[in-house]
């Protein structure tokens, strides 16, 4: 057996790589070692942007004649947090009772070292592999994520690369291995309303404009009614007040400013710009309101700042990709994965506009947590399914 063809072996030497976001902690040397000896060419692009670390990122190809599949997924992984809390260090890949602990464990070196075990094993069977498969592998998943997938995907693009389609190898899987394919995501938008009124004596109401009050039903505009109900695939829209800041120290003062920030996950109800406009809409109607501002000529004087890059809702339609993927973890696992779009927004936001994505790998319960850990068995299952699903996506 060539030696990546172990996923368990594979994770171990990745996790012994500190690869806390944004460092590259020797992880994305380890995957090149994994990967080189399988007849891939490894290129390792680092891109920079003003006021974020610089990054490095991997980018490898095997070709072949016939379809080109892209796996997709980050080395870096978050913080360890209190390391006196973990049973086993964070790095040190330690195999207790079945599960192998180590930050990253599920997200998402996993991912990577059982779809690199599923190659090698692919390829011990066949010769040739009818068709290409590169890994597109960011150390900036976990952060910023400026200097990662999407800039990766230019530079592959600008060089000439094309995929049919891609598989993110995030844990995808609730509770059990088989759970759940995810085939597209919600979208998520965030800003700040930023209320000015008129400081003054809260015994002088009418010498000042308390801000607090126009806020307060701005935001009651955004939280009522609904966006919507939910669509076939996709949960109903929800906002989310997040912080309302004033900062007023004084009892008998009424403000001068006050602010609240609120994020959306959003359906395919919208898209960014028509929920921009939704929004917007309802906060004009409602500073004119004088439910909470009695006797107010002038509308309540806000500011609306978008925060962030809003993230574009998507949902996968590929026959070819979804059902191979599911059939493969039917084959392996004998159970049908729930096709889904829960959760948060991944890199998969980024590949949609190159090809059809979905993501699946490992299951998520520990994710971020203490004491991460995967199950050995899962490991072994995930490659399978990885390796079953090369072969059919390739037949
Ligand atoms: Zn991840």
């Amino acid at each position: 057996m060539k030696s990546s063809a172990d996923p368990v072996q594979n994770l171990a030497r990745l996790i012994a790589c500190p690869s806390v976001t944004p460092l590259e902690g020797g992880a994305l040397t380890t995957v090149q070692s994994l990967l080189a000896p399988l007849g891939f060419s490894v290129e390792r692009p680092v891109f920079s942007e003003d006021g974020t670390p610089d990054v490095e990122n991997l980018y490898a190809r095997r070709s072949g004649n016939g379809p080109h599949l892209m796996f997709a997924g980050h080395t870096d992984v978050v913080p360890v947090g209190d390391e006196a809390a973990w049973t086993y260090p964070p790095f040190s890949a330690t195999i207790h009772n079945g599960e192998m602990y180590g930050r990253g464990a599920v997200d998402m070196k996993g991912g990577i070292a059982c779809f690199a075990a599923a190659v090698a094993r692919y390829l011990e069977k066949n010769d040739e592999l009818k068709g290409s498969i590169s890994f597109l592998i960011t150390g900036d998943e976990e952060g910023p994520s400026i200097n990662g997938t999407g800039k990766l995907l230019e530079w592959a693009k600008a060089k000439g690369e094309s995929w049919d389609a891609a598989i993110v190898g995030e844990p995808t899987n609730p509770d059990t291995l088989g759970d759940m394919i995810k085939i597209g995501r919600r979208g998520s938008l965030s800003g700040t309303i930023i209320v000015r009124g008129i400081q003054g004596h809260a015994a002088y109401p009418h010498l000042a404009d308390n801000p607090i009050r126009g806020l307060t039903m701005l935001v009651d505009s955004l939280l009522y009614p609904a966006f919507d109900k939910g669509t076939k695939n996709f949960q109903a829209t929800n906002l989310e007040v997040t912080t309302i800041d004033v900062g007023n120290p004084a009892v008998n003062v009424i403000p001068a400013e006050a602010s609240a920030t609120f994020n959306v996950r959003f359906n395919d109800t919208w898209t960014d710009e028509t929920l921009m406009a939704e929004i917007h809409n309802r906060l004009d109607k409602a500073a004119g309101r004088r439910k909470l501002r009695p006797g107010r000529k002038t509308p309540v004087n806000y500011d609306l700042v978008w925060r962030d890059r809003p993230s574009h809702v998507f949902l996968t339609h590929n026959e070819k990709l979804i059902g191979t993927l599911t059939s493969s973890v039917e084959k392996v696992t004998g159970k049908r994965p729930q096709l889904s779009t829960s959760g948060g927004t991944s890199d998969a936001r980024f590949i949609k506009d190159y090809c059809p994505v979905v993501e699946f790998g490992l299951v998520g319960q520990t994710m971020h947590m203490v004491d991460e850990r995967v199950s050995v068995a899962d490991l072994e299952t995930l490659t399978q399914i990885y390796e079953r699903f090369i072969a059919d996506f390739f037949a």
